[in-house]
C-alpha cells in the first residue's frame, strides 16, 4: 500500500495479511472472513478502464495506471433490461456508479467531500442517488415513479462478481462450513 493512503484504507487491508498463512491446521473464521472480504473486484473508471484489485470494502480507488478514480463495477439482474445482450469478454453488460464527491486530492490519495445533504448534492453535480442501470433508465421516468418500483429497479442493480472470486468465495463458504463442523477443537489448532 502507497504512503499517503488514508489510514482507513490501511486499516481495512490489514486483515488481509492473514490470508497469506499457511499455518497448518483448519483457519480461524477471522482468517476466512478477511479472504473472503479482500477476493479481488472490479473498478471501472468513467472512461471504461478496469481495474481488478482487492475490494478493501471500499467502493472507490485510484486506477494505479491512469492514477483516475475507479469505482465498483455492477451489473443489471432485471431480466427485460435493454442493455442485457450489451456485454463484452463474456461478461455482463458492466457499469459503475461514480460519486462526484470523491476526488483525487493534491497529495494523491482519495478524498471524499462531506456535505450537508449527501444525495442532493451527488445528483446536483451529474450523479445518481443510487447505482442505476443506464440501460434501464432509458425504459423509466424516475420522477414520477413509484417507490415501489424505483426500488424493484435498485434491487436488480448488484455488484459485478469476478467469476474467479465467486468460485473462491463457495470454496471460503464449505471451508466456513467445515470449520463450524469442527465441535470443539482446541483452540490452539486455529491461528
Ligand atoms: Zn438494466
Amino acid at each position: 500500500m502507497a504512503d499517503g493512503w488514508p489510514d482507513r484504507w490501511l486499516v481495512l487491508a490489514l486483515p488481509a495479511v492473514a490470508v497469506g498463512c499457511d499455518c497448518s491446521g483448519p483457519r480461524s473464521a477471522d482468517a476466512i472472513a478477511a479472504e473472503q472480504l479482500s477476493l479481488p473486484v472490479l473498478y471501472l473508471t468513467a472512461e471504461g478502464e478496469e481495474v481488478t484489485a482487492p475490494s478493501n470494502l471500499s467502493d472507490v480507488m485510484i486506477a494505479p495506471r491512469s492514477r483516475r478514480l475507479a469505482f465498483r463495477a455492477y451489473q443489471c439482474i432485471n431480466p427485460d433490461c435493454p442493455n442485457r445482450d450489451r456485454g463484452s469478454k463474456g461478461r455482463p453488460f458492466l457499469f459503475a456508479w461514480p460519486d462526484p464527491l470523491w476526488r483525487i486530492g493534491d497529495k494523491g490519495d482519495v478524498e471524499y467531500e462531506v456535505v450537508e445533504d449527501r444525495m442532493g448534492e451527488i445528483v446536483m453535480r451529474g450523479g445518481t442517488a443510487e447505482p442505476t442501470c443506464p440501460g434501464c433508465l432509458t425504459h423509466r421516468n424516475v420522477r414520477s415513479e413509484s417507490a415501489e418500483e424505483r426500488q424493484r429497479y435498485r434491487d436488480w442493480v448488484v455488484y459485478y462478481e469476478l467469476p474467479e472470486s465467486a468460485a473462491r468465495s463457495r470454496q471460503l463458504d464449505a471451508e466456513y462450513r467445515d470449520r463450524k463442523g469442527l465441535g470443539g477443537k482446541p483452540a490452539a489448532l486455529s491461528p
